[in-house]
């Protein structure tokens, strides 16, 4: 069974990326018996933002990554916030510190610009550090000076000797790696000035991962250069290594070239893009797991959610996030939706992004189900105008009276741009008003609209129209584009037909009179 973990850090921006790589973590986990757990690493509290663990608890909860153990739940292996857990980091320490396989540093800031100046000169790598650290062998008694002193210190990591100038280990996603091996004294002990005292990543995730009995570390392959010091520190603590796996990171298609996805650039780098628009968030996991391994981007949505997710099959590039692509698959993953299902999704995001669609969806939860049917019931390909949430509004707003725009009356801009006269525009409105039939059969419906046009003297059609334009007000398009425009507020709709039967007679004339005035 396999063991893994996520660890965000609360930096108050939730990254895709996270979403993505825990999607991994959890499915991997759980199909194989074994956990999945949160660890809040929040060992750089500089970074640190209010409200950043609510903010993840939220995209998680959106996106069901509920994890088996976590700073919640609670589990045998806690806490699961790394600023929780200072005693059992210096318990560490100390045994490293008694082993001789660490040491207090007091170098000033002056003593190590002034070592990497040199070291820079000489052209060489950050890991001569320790080499030349003033503390790396100091004697007891200089060391006891300083600390009664209360010289401020970190505590290093003392890089073992090296024989060979490279290492070797397995990434389950890359395979065998090679690299330098690491000859870096690295900070495992934050200054002795900070309360509490922290661990740097490298030293937490090491002993963490141990103690929570993680198996498989998924992460970001920013940690890949990391894996030969974490090797040997993971040695040097006696813990057996883990096995790592390297996730390339999410990219954004620039121009001819591709580069990984800003949090500062690029708006959907964050959760709350998605989360905001209202894109379901199995289409978002749909397309994550596809992005995991292209194989699952080729099955149904419900089938791709239920295979497991390889890590043999992730690729190595970093997949680009599209989403023009996304907002084909969230678009597929409505359509396939019944009616009552959309409300429901839409309500509960409505509550939060935008009350004015959930009012309206409380207070009249036939007609929103009327609405979606235009579109939808007993239409061959049920127009896909729906990717996300947000954009129901847009939509299908105009069903509702709260959030219809009704014309003002004859010189209402969107009827005055069709350029047929106020008063023959009264006339058509007037005759509509009192003689529509509210009628089933579609056909007979467009019948009236056209006797109404003729009767009023538009062109039967537009080309009619263009031989002679001045003996006509217009054609049969824009005597129907003024009945359209007072009913939906827009050029542009689906069936009229259809949605005055949505509507209702009263309220289809509700919405004509404003023109007869
Ligand atoms: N807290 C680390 C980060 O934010 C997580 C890396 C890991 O999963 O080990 O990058």
């Amino acid at each position: 069974a396999l063991v893994t973990r996520f660890g965000p850090s609360p930096t108050g921006f939730v990254h895709i990326g996270g979403i993505y790589v825990a999607t991994i973590d959890q499915d991997l986990a759980q199909r194989s018996g074994g956990r999945y757990l949160v660890r809040i690493e929040d060992t750089d509290q500089s970074r640190e933002v209010a409200g950043a663990l609510e903010q993840f608890g939220r995209a998680f909860t959106y996106f069901g990554l509920a994890s088996d153990e976590d700073i919640d739940k609670g589990g045998d292996y806690g806490p699961y916030q790394q600023s929780a857990r200072e005693r059992i980091y210096l318990t560490y320490v100390r045994e490293l510190l008694r082993q001789d396989r660490a040491y207090l540093d007091f170098a000033t800031k002056d003593e190590l610009a002034e070592i990497t100046k040199r070291q820079q000169a000489q052209k060489l790598p950050p890991g001569y550090y320790g080499r030349w650290s003033l503390w790396r062998d100091a004697g007891p008694d200089d060391v006891q000076a300083k600390l009664d002193a209360g010289t401020p210190y970190v505590v290093r990591f003392r890089a073992p000797e090296v024989s060979n100038a490279r290492t070797r280990f397995t990434d389950a996603i890359r395979g065998e790696i090679e690299a330098e091996a690491n000859r870096n004294d690295v900070v495992i002990l934050k200054s002795s000035e900070q309360s509490p005292r922290l661990p740097t990543y490298h030293f937490a995730h090491a002993v963490d991962d141990h103690l929570m009995r993680v198996n498989l570390v998924i992460r970001g392959d920013e940690w890949i250069s990391s894996v030969p010091v974490h090797q040997q520190l993971f040695d040097a603590l006696g813990f057996s290594p883990v096995t790592y796996a390297h996730i390339a990171p999410l990219m954004k298609q620039e121009g001819g070239s591709k580069r990984k996805l800003s949090k500062r650039k690029d708006p959907e780098a964050g959760v709350d893009f998605y989360i905001e628009a209202g894109y379901p968030a199995k289409a978002v996991l749909y397309y994550l797991r596809g992005l995991a391994n292209a194989r699952l981007a080729e099955l149904p949505l419900e089938q791709a959610l239920a295979e497991p997710i390889q890590l043999s099959n992730c690729g190595v590039a970093g997949a680009l996030v599209d989403l023009v692509k996304l907002d084909d698959i969230s678009a597929d993953h409505i359509a396939s939706l019944s009616g009552s299902e959309i409300i429901d999704a839409m309500t509960e995001w409505a509550a939060q992004f935008d009350p004015e669609v959930r009012e309206v969806l409380d207070a009249e939860p036939d007609l929103a189900l009327r609405a979606l049917a235009v579109e939808r019931d007993g239409v061959e390909n049920p127009r896909k105008d729906l990717r996300k949430w947000s954009e129901f509004r847009a939509a299908y707003g105009f069903f509702f009276p709260q959030l219809h725009e009704a014309v003002t009356g004859v010189d209402d801009p969107r009827i005055t741009d069709l350029g047929v006269e106020a008063t023959v525009v009264r006339a058509l409105a007037q005759d509509f008003v009192e003689h529509y039939q509210h009628l089933d059969d579609g056909q007979e419906w467009f019948g009236q609209i056209r006797e109404l046009a003729a009767k009023h003297g538009f062109a039967r059609n537009a080309k009619e129209y263009k031989k002679n334009p001045d003996a006509y007000p217009g054609s049969i398009r824009e005597a129907s584009q003024i009945i359209r425009i007072a009913i939906t507020g827009s050029t542009k709709s689906p069936d009229l037909h259809a949605i005055t039967r949505a509507l209702g007679q009263e309220e289809t004339l509700r919405r004509i009179a404003p023109l007869t005035a």
